[in-house]
């Protein structure tokens, strides 16, 4: 399982935006960066000046902020890069497409959990059914058609949750069913609606130096 450790605001004021890691407050106004707060880097104070970026440190910051959006290891995070590169397209935006089939992000992205982290780990506790099977394994990749739903017998444990984020947006290319607490892919992820400020191509070019 891929996941960052640190401090999950002191990740958001290192790529100085809202990284929404931390689920529920995140949408708060306790969130560290809510509203007009400004933030320096960690360790950096809010009056130094800081020197201009070279063309690595822009390209690394890139990566790191889907890295940490997505919450992958670097391994796995170089693997999706090759892959990507391997199918036809634009490289970044293929990246992007995989990242985003990951069934963690997923259980997110329709609501059925509060944060991909909390995604991963009630997938890794095996609340969920996929394609009728149970499954425990956050990073498979799901295709077009593919069923997700909460197995029955979990679905007090999960009741509060998917309530809390029932109004929460759910993306096109997914389509939930609330009450059944199930959702299925319907399309393929539209890169320009997935709300991220990542320039993909600059992860890309981070990995061909
Ligand atoms: Fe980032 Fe969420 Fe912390 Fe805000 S509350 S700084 S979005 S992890």
């Amino acid at each position: 399982m891929g996941r960052d450790t640190g401090a999950k605001c002191r990740q958001c004021r290192r790529e100085g935006e809202k990284l929404f890691l931390k689920g529920d407050r995140c949408y708060s106004r306790s969130c560290a960066l809510a509203g007009s707060r400004r933030v320096s880097p960690p360790g950096e104070g809010p009056k130094k000046r800081r020197p201009r970026k070279s063309q690595y440190q822009i390209h690394l910051r890139e990566k790191q902020k889907a890295r940490r959006i997505y919450g992958v290891r670097e391994r796995q995070f170089r693997n999706y890069v090759a892959q990507a590169k391997r199918k036809k397209g634009v490289t970044g935006e293929a990246l992007l497409e995989l990242l985003e089939r990951r069934m963690d992000n997923m259980v997110y992205r329709a609501g059925l959990a509060s944060s991909r982290q909390q995604a991963r780990q009630m997938i890794t506790h095996g609340h969920f059914l996929l394609n009728g099977r149970p499954t425990n394994i956050p990073s498979t990749i799901l295709k077009d058609g593919d069923v997700v739903a909460v197995k029955e017998s979990r679905r007090d444990r999960v009741k509060g949750i998917v309530e809390a984020n029932k109004d929460r947006d759910v993306p096109a290319w997914l389509e939930k069913n609330a009450e059944a607490m199930k959702f299925q892919v319907i399309a393929p992820p539209n890169v320009e609606q997935m709300g991220l400020n990542i320039a993909a191509h600059l992860i890309v070019e981070f990995y061909s130096r």
